[in-house]
């Protein structure tokens, strides 16, 4: 097993996540007796009255049940921003919120990414206004793609922020 691990340093978009109930159907074992009832059958090819629960007998159905799931999806959410912005996944996956940041690396000035091999950066100082300073740059050079965030997520649900990001996947 390997563990991935990265740092963001910088600024970024807080999302307060609204819950939606959703309905979701799935096929189980209907005798409430049984050991499968409410454990989800995948032979979803075969036709449902061919299908019988191999502890009980009793025939499968179909059920709905409700599920409690984000509002906002994060991944065509992604793509209407043609990820200039990308969430963090991995230990972010079960926060409340959803936690944006750029995934540009180049000219914005928004990011302490050391990557590029002639600028050995290895060492970056962070002054309290440098700090400001980067979260309007942020601000003007993502204009549109937080207008599109905003509208998602309801306008006063999206705050800019400045931190340090661990994410653990
Ligand atoms: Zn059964």
């Amino acid at each position: 097993m390997s563990l991935d691990y990265s740092i963001h340093i910088g600024p970024y978009l807080e999302c307060q996540v609204a819950k939606v109930q959703v309905q979701k159907e799935k096929r189980t074992c209907v005798n409430v007796e049984c050991k499968n009832h409410g454990k989800a059958f995948y032979s979803q090819y075969a036709p449902i009255e061919k299908i019988f629960c191999e502890l009980c007998g009793n025939k499968i159905e179909t059920i709905s049940t409700p599920i409690e799931m984000d509002s906002v999806h994060t991944g065509e959410l992604r793509d209407k921003i043609k990820e200039k912005l990308i969430p963090l996944g991995g230990n972010f996956n079960s926060k409340e919120e959803h936690y944006w940041v750029s995934n540009q690396r180049e000219d914005s000035h928004i990011s302490y990414d050391p990557k590029t091999p002639d600028e050995e950066k290895i060492i970056t100082e962070l002054v309290f206004n440098k700090m400001s300073a980067m979260m309007s740059q942020f601000e003007e050079y993502f204009e549109k793609e937080i207008k599109i965030i905003k509208k998602e997520y309801g306008e006063d649900r999206v705050k800019i922020k400045f931190g340090v990001l661990c994410n653990v996947s």
